[in-house]
């Protein structure tokens, strides 16, 4: 093996995947800040990261710009990612990074996941449904699934042979997810599953899904009468739709999902009956900090690109980048994005010691979101008419940030939470 690493648990990848919690002497106060970095997507900057990180950050960079961007192209017009990508990134260590060793993760902290988030957003590509599957479904699996759950389907999700997906989204419920109607009526010890859901990521692809589905129409209100499932794809009367046409994301299979009278067994059932309202309020902190954090990315990756574009491009015999207006609109976009990024990696720090709560998660994802949607139009416009062109990186950039203030909750609904805390009486 020949492995000296402090925790390998894939000896066979080990040049490429060694992460374990570093120590805290590791995270060294020394370490640049992003605003004095040459670059705001410097290697070896931010204090919450250790060498480790980076070294794993390094890998996981070449990987992206190896195995992801050459094909992003050919991937936004079959609106999907390819499989073999999932093995790839499976082999590489980059699926399921912080789920815990003994459930057959990687066994890393969050902040590794973090890396594989930024990185993704680094290149620029938003098709492979990574973050979502590994930080967001595996989870739910990995907390409330039963050991044969467990061993069933996390080392194949790690492995990239198994993808997963959530599907809580109806045609007529998605803010208010007490209003979902797909039903499971019990016969036996069987369900009975019907319904149908819509916006699912990585839908079309999925090999197994975690249904948000209502178990007690009795219920004394409905968040107390919902149960998660997980069913696999190739179930009799599990039907997948058409891949949705979108303005953005455009490599990313989201996709409607219909069951009908789909016999499940019980052991399908994803933690306890009737619990499941409560399982997505203690997950969805996480999936509003992995949005959070693809923002700011983003905004770093978007803020790199023009900054290169300005200082190149010229108009009356100067480049660009010698305007006063530029500059200072580069100015306060740097400002922004380096406050930004205080508040996420604090935010990062907070939940990797379990301290996120769920108001401050909502407000990281409310801010970034709308902070990479108000980057990516000054970035477009400092492109001139190029940055309304495909072939320039910042067009798709500009779209891509478009659903961000939409999904894992619309940023009016993270405003009523946070607003609830303020006004609340508890
Ligand atoms: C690309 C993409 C991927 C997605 N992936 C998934 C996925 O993997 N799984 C999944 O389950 N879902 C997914 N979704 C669905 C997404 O989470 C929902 O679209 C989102 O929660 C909003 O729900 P809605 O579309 O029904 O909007 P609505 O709930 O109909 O909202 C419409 C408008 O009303 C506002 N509004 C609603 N209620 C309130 C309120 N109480 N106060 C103030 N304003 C309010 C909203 O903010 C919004 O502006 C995805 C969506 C997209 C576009």
């Amino acid at each position: 093996m020949g492995c000296n690493h402090r925790v390998c648990l894939h000896p066979s990848r080990c040049s490429l995947v060694f992460l374990s919690p570093a120590p805290a002497e590791q995270h060294g106060t020394k370490r640049l800040e992003p605003s004095s970095a040459k670059r705001l997507t410097d290697i070896g900057t931010r204090k919450i990261f250790s060498s480790d990180h980076d070294i794993f950050r390094e890998s996981t960079r070449k990987f992206f710009q190896e195995e992801v961007l050459p094909f992003h192209a050919e991937w936004e017009k079959d609106g999907q990612v390819s499989r073999e990508l999932w093995e790839k990134a499976g082999q590489q260590g980059l699926l399921g990074v912080a789920i815990a060793e003994k459930h057959g993760g990687i066994g890393a902290d969050i902040l590794s996941s973090a890396v594989v988030w930024e990185e993704q957003m680094y290149v620029n590509c938003t098709g492979p449904g990574f973050s979502l599957h590994s930080d967001i479904v595996m989870p739910y699996i990995a907390n409330y699934g039963t050991e044969e759950q467990i061993k069933r389907f996390i080392p194949q999700m790690v492995a990239g042979k198994c993808i997963g997906a959530i599907a809580m989204t109806e045609p007529g419920a998605g803010s208010d997810l007490q209003g979902v109607r797909t039903y499971a009526k019990k016969d036996g010890s069987d369900w009975i599953l019907n319904g149908s859901k819509t916006f699912i990521t990585n839908g079309w692809m999925c090999d197994v899904v975690i249904v948000v589905t209502v178990t007690n129409r009795e219920a004394r209100s409905p968040a107390h009468g919902i149960s998660l499932f997980l069913v696999e794809n190739g179930t009799k009367g599990f039907n997948k739709g058409r891949k949705l046409n979108k303005i953005g994301l455009k490599a990313q299979d989201t996709a409607e999902l219909f069951f009908e009278d789909v016999r499940l067994p019980a052991s399908a059932l994803l933690g306890k009956e009737n619990k499941g309202f409560y399982y997505l309020m203690a997950e969805l902190p996480q999936e509003r900090l992995v949005i959070a954090d693809l923002a700011l990315a983003s905004c770093e990756f978007m803020f790199e690109e023009t900054r290169d574009y300005v200082r190149q491009r010229k108009a009356f015999g100067k480049t660009v980048a010698h305007l006063q207006t530029v500059q200072h609109k580069l100015a306060e976009m740097k400002t922004n994005i380096c406050v930004g990024r205080a508040f996420l990696d604090n935010c990062l720090q907070l939940h990797s010691e379990k301290r996120l709560d769920s108001p401050t998660a909502s407000m990281a994802k409310y801010w970034a979101s709308d902070l990479q949607n108000s980057v990516a139009t000054q970035c477009v416009q400092l492109h001139g008419g190029s940055g309304y062109m495909w072939e320039y990186p910042i067009a798709k950039a500009f779209v891509d940030a478009r659903v961000q203030p939409i999904y894992g909750g619309t940023n009016e609904i993270m405003k009523e939470l946070i607003a609830r805390e303020i006004v609340g009486d508890n």
